[in-house]
């Protein structure tokens, strides 16, 4: 390269599906000494963070919020609803739901996988067949991840209630939103979900640190009915607790909450509504550069039905070992950080340096998804990856909605 100087100073772009970008409103709310967590605006915020974050899931129900990541708003929500020798199922559509139900088994839950593998979403014949054959409803809940952050399908949710009611097959719904709420249309009580759960490092745009287990009356039935539940992870005093030390079983995460006030006031200026038609109308620009590029050479979408991809992470294969090289290229020279794949080659094997991620969730906008798809196409570029031409073009012209 001629005039080979490196491009990687100036402000980074973490691009992978989480954590995500955290907007300079959220850090600048979190900047600050630390407040009394007796009395005073700290308690009183927190009150109010609860309605407003209801109004994303879109929920009129109960919300427990945990000092944890997803993971471990994945256990609480297993935890208050299930007993060890329940059974569970899991329809799979990447390595998100195979974690969620490794985390069962640990629990002792019989979790039960229908895997349709990384480039296919549920099967709803085979959900349907496989509970109404369950006569004696020996499953107590199927778990569905709404956007699988490994494949980047997204699934559909309400489907799967509607399987569960014609089947009259009284499983609890748990819905894993991690990847996707704030980023894509998701409506917890109109789509019959008994139990969500989410975390704060994706669409919500706050660190890593913070997760949220919404239920429902259904779920808080199954709760009460339980022998016993771990004193950590149970919901019940979070959803409703007398002190405000129990919204938390100790002391609160003090600087993240301010950084969800933050955040949950952008999303509610924005309007939700909003926030849903900007992440789709940049992920149809990612979708026409990516495809563009694979019309030659080795790069591929992991899923090639547009109506079945998530508006919030994009999945890529290139042959391995040009996913890493790509992606090094990229941090190194023009400090741009694409996400890992994950999931999509065998455990063990050097294939998933064939893959590779966009996260586009959160606080991502017009110019940042141009200088993202300006930045790979550098990179093909510089490393003469082969792949077709008018990548930037058509992003552009999906911006410009033309
Ligand atoms: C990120 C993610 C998780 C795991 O969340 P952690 O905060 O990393 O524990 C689980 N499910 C989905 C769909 C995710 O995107």
């Amino acid at each position: 390269m001629s005039g080979s100087g490196n491009m990687a100073a100036g402000r980074p772009y973490l691009a992978i599906p989480g954590p995500s970008v955290v907007p300079d409103q959220v850090l600048q709310a979190m900047h600050r000494p630390s407040p009394n967590i007796y009395a005073g605006e700290l308690v009183e915020m927190t009150a109010a963070l609860i309605p407003d974050l209801r109004q994303v899931a879109r929920t009129q129900h109960d919300a427990a919020i945990y000092i944890a990541n997803g993971h471990g708003a994945w256990e609480a929500a297993l935890q208050n609803t299930l007993q060890p020798g329940d059974r569970v199922l899991v329809p799979a559509s990447g390595r998100f739901a195979i974690g969620w139900s490794e985390m069962a088994e640990a629990l002792g839950i019989d979790a039960e996988i229908l895997d349709f593998g990384p480039h296919a979403p549920w099967d709803m014949d085979r959900i349907a067949e496989r509970l109404a054959a369950d006569r004696e409803h020996r499953i107590k809940a199927v778990l569905g991840v709404h956007v699988d952050t490994s494949s980047s399908i997204r699934n559909d949710v309400a489907a799967l209630r509607r399987a569960l009611d014609a089947a009259g097959h009284p499983a609890l719904l748990l819905a894993d939103c991690i990847a996707s709420l704030g980023c894509e249309r998701f409506e917890m009580d109109a789509w019959g979900v008994d139990v969500m759960v989410s975390a704060s490092q994706k669409g919500l745009m706050v660190p890593p640190g913070l997760s949220f287990v919404f239920f429902n009356g259904r779920a808080a039935a199954a709760r009460a009915a339980l022998p016993r539940v771990s004193r950590y992870w149970d919901w019940a005093p979070r959803a409703s607790p007398d002190e405000f030390y129990q919204y938390f079983g100790g002391t609160a995460p003090t600087h993240h909450l301010y950084g969800l006030r933050a955040a949950l006031g952008m999303i509610h200026a924005e309007g939700i509504e909003n926030v849903w038609a900007r992440h789709a109308h940049l992920a149809r620009a990612i979708w026409a550069a990516c495809e563009a590029w694979g019309a030659d050479g080795p790069l591929r979408m992991n899923v090639p039905d547009r109506r079945l991809r998530s508006n919030a992470v994009t999945a890529l294969h290139i042959g391995s070992p040009l996913g890493t090289e790509l992606r090094h290229w990229l941090e190194r020279n023009l400090g741009l950080t694409l996400g890992i794949g994950l999931g999509m080659a065998p455990a063990g094997s050097s294939g998933w340096h064939g893959f590779f991620r966009i996260g586009h969730m959160g606080h991502v906008n017009g110019h940042m998804v141009m200088g993202l798809l300006g930045g790979i196409e550098t990179g093909l570029e510089a490393l003469n990856i082969p792949h077709g031409p008018g990548a930037l073009e058509a992003a552009a012209m999906a911006l410009a909605g033309r």
